[in-house]
Formats: C-alpha cells, structure tokens, sequence
C-alpha cells in the first residue's frame, strides 16, 4: 500500500482564517474528518492555551500561589500539574474526619504548613518533576508536619 500524504485546507473555528493540514487516510475518510472536526490554527491554539493557563494562574495566586517560571510550555503544564496536585491534596483534606476539635485543629496547621511549602515552589520543572505525586504520597508528608509541629508543641507549650 502505497503512503499518501494528502494537503488540506480547513478553516480555524475561532478566527476563521483557512489554514493546511496534513492527513495521512484515504482521501474519502480525509474529507470526512476535514468536515466534521474543530480546526484550530496555531496561533488560535497557543491563544487558547495561554488563556486556560492564565485562568488557572488566577485561581491558584487567590489562594496564595505564585506565577511559574519557565518556558511557556513548561509553565503552561506546570501549572496544569499543580492544579491536579492542589485538588489532590484538598480532596485528602475532605475526606479526614476528627474525633475532637483539637485533632481538626492540628490537621488544618498542617495542610496550612504543607501549602506554605508548596508555595516556595515557582520553578514549572518542580512541578512537572513532581507530577506523578499521589495522594498517598501528600498524606505522607502531612503526617510528618503533624508530626513535627506535635513535637514542637511540646518542647514550647501551646
Ligand atoms: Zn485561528
């Protein structure tokens, strides 16, 4: 069988403007999916991107988190990345439930504890690099702080 490469136009949903793809089917099964798909050119597509990222970037500086350094790329996944993370560590967050006030109490220090640890991060490649953190991985680290500010509460008092 012989490979083709067949030249389409299609014209972007959003700005209109008619652009060239690429499509390696046969030429009747090309023509079905230049009709029935959204085309987005690449200026449109990198536009649309940069406004999901600037929305996330939105929500995540109102509860205390910076904008991300990098390359657009990287700041645009980065960003994508700690949102699922954030959601991760606030889904722990509901599922807990304390015997006394005291307990909630010392839980809520610790996800404020965590977080301020996650605020420090601003570099995109921590972010990405640290994608794959579950939520086992997230209460691990919440013990710990439990634990440590427990310790420092006895040394201290109060
Ligand atoms: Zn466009």
């Amino acid at each position: 069988m012989s490979q083709e490469v067949y030249d389409y136009n299609v014209k972007c949903k959003t700005c209109r403007k008619t652009f060239v793809v690429q499509l390696f089917d046969s030429h009747e099964k090309n023509l079905f999916v230049v009709d029935k798909k959204d085309w987005f050119c690449d200026k449109c597509k990198k536009d649309y991107f940069k406004a999901e990222t600037d929305k996330l970037v939105n929500e995540q500086k109102a509860i205390g988190f910076s904008e991300l350094t990098g390359t657009a790329k990287s700041v645009s996944w980065g960003t994508k990345i700690r949102e699922e993370l954030i959601n991760k560590v606030n889904y722990l967050k509901e599922s807990l439930a304390f015997d006394t006030d005291e307990d909630k109490e010392l839980s809520d220090k610790a996800f404020t504890a965590f977080f301020s640890e996650w605020h420090t991060q601003k570099d995109a490649k921590w972010w990405i690099d640290h994608r794959r953190m579950n939520v086992r991985d997230i209460s691990g680290r919440i013990s710990d702080i439990t634990k440590e500010i427990q310790a420092l509460k006895k040394i201290f008092g109060e």
